[in-house]
């Protein structure tokens, strides 16, 4: 017999339940990955890259267990039935995925595939899969904390090895990049070992702190599937940096339980406020090239152009910035995200914006996040302002958080503020009140 296994943002070999799956009493497997010209419309540069680095590594890792990753462009549903029919496989694995994009491609390759079954893979993207934990009475959770609780209680599954072997039937093998750089399982995997073993025991007291490299990093590769956000639990250990880390899985699961139930949070609010956010295009367009003034948002927001992101202080920063104090909506700066963010991802980016904008699950939602205190507060001595804002690094500590306070020639041509905080606060809460959105 042969199978099909399905490759979508799960690359990896190593605790792959749709892989293991695949290979589990099959003669031949045929690992496949479509490229779907859909998703990488708008993408930046770098984006595009770190996917090509890890169908390059997958192929590596493949190949190392005896079979190939067979790279193929179009619709997927077209293609994988195409490739089905050609090695006449039985069934095609796949993991299963909460978007609204995932869920109609999943129902689209039921249908292409006919009288070959589907097999979809609830358990390979969380540690506690959408539906693992819900609440008294059914449903979802909506808020955070009890969610967490219970996730607390629930058993995780074992940690799957890699395949021992895998045999590929003949066949036609698309290209697959031959590029090399920081993508992929094995890089992933790297990084995360680590992590464990150094950088996550001081992640309670550092997560927070702009200038340190105190957060694993782990995101584009947990994004694209390269590490299991499962095996990372199982391995954290424990002690508070541990405990503090696994709750940031937790809360990654969490976006993702909502965004199974609720797939138009990705572009509804999640809890409307009767907002009639501001058109200001010249704002926004200063906020996405990190040219607002402020050197705090402005640093965060060059970090994300420069290395395709953003520490995730600067985004609660330049986030509630956007959204409450330019007032302008949170979809244009999750798009802008979305376009720039290695780890750029539905269930994270949109959920975590509506929680900045006070549309989703926070339940202070009309809270504006004063940049110059979180400055203060976040970047003390100024060091992460001047790691970004080149203009500004002869300033020194934290005087570089407030260069309109020197005359102008020793602003190195840094621009003033686009408005003034205080008053894009007022009139945010105004607008809030106005529209009866205090809850
Ligand atoms: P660590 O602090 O080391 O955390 C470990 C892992 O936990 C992360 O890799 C991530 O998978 C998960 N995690 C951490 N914080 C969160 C969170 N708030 N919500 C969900 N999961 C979390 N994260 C994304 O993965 N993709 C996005 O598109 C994304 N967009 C965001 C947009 C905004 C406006 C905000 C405020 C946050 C966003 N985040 C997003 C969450 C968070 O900022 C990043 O996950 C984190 O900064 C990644 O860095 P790290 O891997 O070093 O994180």
């Amino acid at each position: 017999t042969t199978t099909v296994a399905l490759f979508t943002r799960d690359l990896r070999v190593h605790d792959n339940p749709a892989l293991s799956a695949a290979a589990r009493g099959a003669d031949h497997v045929v690992p496949m990955f479509v490229r779907d010209r859909r998703i990488g419309a708008g993408f930046a540069d770098g984006r595009a890259r770190f996917l090509d680095e890890c169908l390059a590594d997958l192929d590596r890792n493949l190949r190392g267990l005896g079979a190939r990753l067979v790279v193929r462009e179009g619709d997927p549903a077209e293609e994988v039935a195409r490739l089905a029919e050609e090695v006449d496989a039985e069934r095609v694995h796949v993991a299963a995925d909460a978007s609204a994009f995932a869920r109609t491609r999943e129902a689209a390759l039921a249908a292409a595939l006919g009288r070959r079954a589907l097999e979809v893979h609830p358990d390979v993207h969380a540690v506690v899969p959408p539906g693992g934990v819900r609440p008294q009475g059914g449903g979802h959770f909506s808020v955070f904390g009890p969610y967490h609780r219970r996730w607390q209680e629930v058993p995780w599954r074992p940690v799957l090895p890699p395949p021992e072997r895998l045999s590929l039937p003949r066949l036609r093998v698309g290209s697959v990049p031959r590029v090399s750089g920081p993508g992929g399982e094995t890089k992933g995997r790297e990084r995360a070992a680590s992590w464990l073993d150094d950088g996550v025991h001081d992640y309670a007291d550092q997560h927070d702190a702009l200038a340190e490299d105190g957060t694993s990093r782990l995101s584009p590769y947990l994004h694209l599937g390269c590490v299991s956000a499962l095996e990372l639990a199982r391995r954290a250990g424990d002690g508070p940096g541990a405990e503090a880390f696994v709750r940031q899985l937790a809360w990654r699961d969490f976006h993702l339980q909502v965004l199974a139930a609720r797939p138009e949070v990705a572009h509804r609010d999640f809890r409307p406020r009767g907002d009639h956010w501001r058109e200001d295009p010249e704002s926004l367009l200063a906020w996405q090239q990190g040219r607002t003034g402020i050197p705090i948002v402005d640093a965060g927001m060059r970090q994300l152009l420069a290395e395709g992101w953003m520490h995730n202080r600067a985004r609660l920063i330049t986030g509630s910035f956007l959204t409450k104090t330019l007032y302008l909506d949170w979809r244009a700066g999750a798009a802008h995200f979305f376009a720039h963010l290695l780890d750029g991802d539905i269930a994270n980016n949109c959920l975590n914006w509506q929680w900045v904008a006070g549309t989703g699950t926070d339940t202070r939602p009309n809270r504006v996040l004063n940049p110059l205190r979180q400055a203060e507060r976040y970047d003390p001595d100024g060091d992460y302002v001047r790691r970004y804002v080149p203009e500004l690094a002869h300033l020194p500590g934290a005087l570089v958080h407030q260069p309109w306070r020197l005359p102008e020639r020793e602003r190195g041509g840094y621009p003033p503020p686009l408005l003034d905080l205080g008053e894009g606060r007022a009139r945010f809460l105004n607008a809030r009140q106005g529209s009866g959105g205090r809850r």
